[in-house]
């Protein structure tokens, strides 16, 4: 990936919290599509999900708009280790092998080891892998910190309570961090742009699963945080109707992909069947160039398949 030029302005750091700053990767130049969070305390300084290897520059600038580099970063905290959310784990741990790592223990493995991770990412995004992600290397096992998700861990100047939340990936976890009212949700919170007024589920194969998605998120209703932290994108509030927006919208694509799969065609034309429907239902609610923004940033035909699988796994169909 490319350095950060010199001269080019940096999209300001946004304090959510008091020593909780929302840090937009800027990733691939775009803004307000992966968010990373600097929690700063006693304790040691955290990063939450640190993004790809290929924002690493960007990571370093902005880090260093707060006076800090790589070496001040005591803790990454990932929610779960898709590549957009955790790709420069290696890398940092290379760097500033002080670094310990929270992740899920179903994550963990994939983490120590990530052949079948690079493999199976390979498999979808092929010659582009290098450009999207930049690299992924192996974290020792001895950095890695393994969550069942019922723990309480102390980092960044707080005490996090740690939830597994998987649906969208059976590894994933949130973070709760009670004092400032702050969940750190993941992608089980779907995407929201900035606060804007339109909540999405992001489903790619292969780990979709309704029900604990369903689960996931009544545990993070019962814990009434008031805002969440959302990798895509940063902090967002209206909890209830949020939550109540992204469970509604999930049913509509489930039932959207499951009647898909009775229709005639193959799968590619379902496929951009759902895509179609999806981006008209955008236009409904948003002004250009905010839905087309979003149908990038959800990839709306892996949604399909990720949905996909799951009817093909759990219901009657084909
Ligand atoms: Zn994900």
């Amino acid at each position: 990936m490319s350095a950060v030029e010199p001269k080019r302005t940096l999209s300001p750091l946004e304090n959510v919290a008091p020593n909780t700053t929302q840090i937009d990767l800027e990733y691939l130049g775009q803004l307000q599509m992966i968010a990373s969070c600097l929690l700063e305390g006693e304790g040691g300084t955290a990063l939450v999900d640190p993004g790809p290897a290929s924002a690493l520059d960007m990571l370093r600038a902005k880090l260093g708009q707060r006076g800090l580099s790589v070496a001040d970063v005591d803790h990454l905290v990932l929610t779960h280790i898709h590549l957009d959310h955790a790709g420069a784990t290696g890398t940092l741990v290379r760097e500033n092998p002080r670094i310990r790592v929270w992740v899920h223990e179903r994550g963990a493995p994939h983490l120590i080891d990530p052949a079948r991770l690079i493999e199976s990412a390979t498999r979808l995004y092929g010659a582009k892998m290098n450009w999207l992600w930049g690299e992924i290397l192996p974290v020792p096992a001895g950095n890695v910190q393994a969550l069942s998700g019922s723990e309480r861990i102390r980092v960044g100047g707080r005490t996090l309570e740690v939830v597994y939340t998987p649906g969208h990936a059976w590894h994933h976890v949130s973070y709760f961090d009670a004092a400032n009212g702050i969940a750190f949700v993941g992608d089980t919170g779907g995407i929201r742009i900035a606060n804007r007024g339109y909540v999405s589920p992001v489903t790619p194969p292969p780990d979709i699963d309704l029900e604990s998605w369903e689960k996931s998120l009544e545990q993070i209703r019962a814990r009434h945080p008031t805002r969440l932290f959302l990798t895509h994108f940063g902090s967002a509030d209206g909890v209830d109707e949020h939550l109540g927006e992204l469970a509604e919208r999930l049913e509509a694509w489930s039932d959207n992909v499951r009647k898909s799969l009775e229709n005639s065609g193959d799968d590619a034309e379902r496929a951009n069947r759902f895509v179609q429907e999806v981006t008209a239902s955008l236009a409904r609610h948003l002004e250009e160039p905010e839905a087309d923004r979003y149908a990038r940033y959800v990839g709306l035909k892996q949604c399909w398949y990720g949905l996909a699988r799951y009817w093909r796994k759990h219901g009657d169909a084909p």
